[in-house]
């Protein structure tokens, strides 16, 4: 059992390290933030910094929220590289730039270690429930030591190529999610203003062609109307500037992802960069000047 390394334990990192707990593997942890007690109850250890980490355990695994702050877990004083010895394995899981990503590699590399990138999709429920899907990006030899980890965390665990295409492929997924919100919003939100009742109109789509786990989860939602996170907006206009900073140094266009970010800066605009990215359908609303299932009619 290889005794693992754990910075950031919010709302990912908290049961994706318990889960590694419950297999038997020795906790060494560090955030910024408090440390969660029951993993400290449960025999972890909590370390005054990611150097401290580094130098206990053989694999070291980072789940921050952004780019910035893996550049500052890895590279400040009394970070992770400066208690790596040769051989160890860095694991960033966050979802961050895939270009930080190759240059926080190469340094890693410099110092006789591995990197990976394997960022998830599948939220707080799959962190729980140990059914991520985990996108990773490094060397084969590197995958295949920490694949027995990644098995313990996800479901899903697909090596996709070299260095950053882990972070290349979770871009991917979150233009993916963010056009499939906005497609469930404006659907409901069609139905509720033509006198439909929006809860019926999700149940009767579910069975179709329509029907995804975004208009299940997310549709509900709007149907609810529960915007509390899950997935904080802000965390996913972060990941559209990485597809749209991206698309502009490919010179490519994503018109969609585009809307999309314009939608979530309304939605910031009004107070909402903590609600759940679910919430853009709010920005339609206004829009729309109608609320799902508020029973006005056209
Ligand atoms: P979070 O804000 O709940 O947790 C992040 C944790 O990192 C916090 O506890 C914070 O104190 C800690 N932290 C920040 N900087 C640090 C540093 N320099 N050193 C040590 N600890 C530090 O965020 P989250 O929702 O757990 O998301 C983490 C990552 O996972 C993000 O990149 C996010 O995009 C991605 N993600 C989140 C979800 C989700 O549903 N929440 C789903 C998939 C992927």
């Amino acid at each position: 059992m290889s005794d693992i390394g754990f910075i950031g334990l919010g709302i990912m990192g908290r049961p994706m390290a318990a889960n590694l707990q419950a297999a038997g593997h020795k906790l060494f942890l560090y955030d910024i933030g408090p440390v969660p007690q029951n993993l400290l109850d449960g025999g972890a250890v909590k370390c005054a910094s990611g150097k401290d980490v580094a130098s206990k355990a053989e694999i070291v695994i980072l789940m921050v929220p952004d780019t910035p702050h893996v550049e500052a877990a890895l590279f400040a004083a009394n970070g992770v590289a400066e208690g790596l010895s040769k051989g160890k394995i860095v694991v960033d899981m966050s979802s961050i730039s895939p270009i930080a990503t190759k240059e926080f590699a190469a340094k890693i590399n410099k110092l006789g270690c591995d990197y990976l990138d394997a960022p998830v999709s599948g939220g707080e429920v799959g962190a729980k429930e140990a059914s991520l899907t985990i996108m990773v990006g490094g060397p084969d030899a590197a995958f295949e030591k920490v694949k027995p980890l990644f098995d313990k965390m996800g479901k899903n665990v697909t090596l996709v190529g070299g260095t950053g295409d882990g972070q290349t492929t979770k871009v991917a997924n979150q233009i993916i999610v963010a056009l499939t919100i906005e497609a469930v919003g404006e659907a409901l939100l069609f139905a509720s203003k033509a006198g439909a009742d929006p809860a019926r109109v999700r149940k009767a789509l579910m069975g179709g062609f329509a029907s995804s786990r975004i208009l299940e989860l997310h549709g509900q939602r709007m149907v609810d109307r529960k915007f509390d996170p899950g997935f904080r907006i802000e965390l996913h206009q972060k990941d559209l500037n990485l597809a749209l900073q991206g698309a502009k140094s490919l010179q490519i266009s994503l018109p969609n992802t585009a809307t999309c970010q314009e939608l979530f800066n309304s939605c910031a605009a009004h107070g909402g960069s903590k609600w759940d990215h679910s919430a853009m359908v709010k920005a339609l609303e206004l829009l729309a000047d109608h609320e799902i299932g508020s029973g006005k009619k056209a």
